[in-house]
């Protein structure tokens, strides 16, 4: 199964049920060895008429959707498959309005699909950045909701006068410059014990830290890594020292969320850091030349093994609100 091109050939490819389920079964089962979600056996027969498996281990019947982030939703894998493909590859996201409207289901319903699918965008690396081959790593923390690029500087410097943190929320990020591989999540303030925490736990232990001078950042040398800070103030760029990287980064997520999401609540802003840098690490370089086909093959092989339920997402029960109309352009409808 060649994955689609083109938005237009995934909406026409995957209107065909059985072409939407014959990709769906390929992206999880390569190959097609099915295996159940529930116990991972083999021994299960094929209900061909309603597309699902009956295994004879459980003596219960799986679909496609179990066991990933679809499981449970009455959504069609067309629409799905869709929304998988929009999501992976437009630049600033995609507005659960404007795949309300795309996909024809209601703003409620396409808020907790594109939910569903930045989990299984979020990557899960099991190692650390920097060491010799991965290079000098670039540190920062931006403040979100923030106007002028260099206030986060400012505001910090008021905070740590007053004693006192901003109420924005903080994403902290870090950026390995060799392989240009970025990983960012909401940290709950700019405290050195914060920081230095974030950092012990995602870099590799000698490997160059750079970072602005924030006081949060000193003493780094001493916990054993090669830190180098720049001044935004007197030297913005010093050879290789800079942090031009990260800040890119936060301008791609700071476009996508003040020109797409409109408005964000602080307690799912990890989930959009997390469908920025899937984009940004998936994108194409001269050396790995991805195209939106792969990137929406990436979003479709980390579907499996992972869930995200409406409970968990608002703490309310689905049944409560699905006949719900959001009627506004608003990110959040409820
Ligand atoms: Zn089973």
């Amino acid at each position: 199964m060649e994955a689609p091109e083109t938005l237009q050939k995934a909406i026409a490819t995957f209107s065909d049920p059985q072409k939407a389920f014959e990709a769906a079964v390929e992206f999880r089962w390569p190959g097609g060895k099915v295996t159940c979600p529930r116990c991972g056996q083999a021994k299960h027969s094929f209900i061909k008429t309603r597309r699902l498996w009956f295994c004879y281990v459980c003596k219960k019947q799986f679909t496609v959707k179990v066991g990933t982030v679809m499981e449970d939703s009455p959504i069609g894998l067309d629409k799905w498959m869709v929304a998988m493909w929009m999501l992976a590859n437009c630049k600033n996201g995609v507005s659960s309005y404007e795949l309300a409207k795309t996909l024809g289901v209601r703003q409620n319903s396409a808020w907790f699909m594109l939910h569903r699918i930045r989990e299984a965008m979020k990557g899960n690396p099991n190692f650390k950045f920097g060491g010799d081959e991965g290079g000098p790593v670039e540190v920062d923390e931006t403040f979100i909701g923030g106007k002028p690029k260099n206030m986060h500087m400012r505001k910090r410097i008021r905070a740590q006068q007053f004693g006192q943190h901003t109420d924005k929320p903080v994403v902290f990020g870090m950026l390995e410059r060799n392989t240009r591989q970025v990983r960012a999540k909401v940290i709950p303030n700019v405290r050195r014990d914060v920081l230095q925490a974030e950092i012990l736990n995602h870099i590799t232990p000698k490997s160059a830290v750079f970072t602005d001078a924030w006081k949060g950042y000193a003493g780094l040398a001493e916990k054993d890594f090669v830190h180098a800070t720049v001044s935004h103030i007197n030297e913005y760029v010093r050879g290789q020292v800079h942090t031009q990287a990260i800040e890119n980064f936060w301008s791609l997520l700071k476009r996508t969320l003040n020109g797409t999401y409109v408005a964000v609540e602080p307690f799912h802003l990890e989930r959009y850091a997390d469908e920025q840098a899937f984009r940004f690490n998936n994108r194409a370089t001269k050396d790995n030349r991805l195209t939106d086909a792969d990137r929406f093959a990436l979003v479709m092989s980390q579907v499996a093994g992972k869930r995200l339920t409406y409970a968990e997402l608002t703490g309310k029960d689905i049944d409560s609100v699905c006949h719900e109309e959001a009627e506004t352009g608003q990110e959040e409808p409820f």
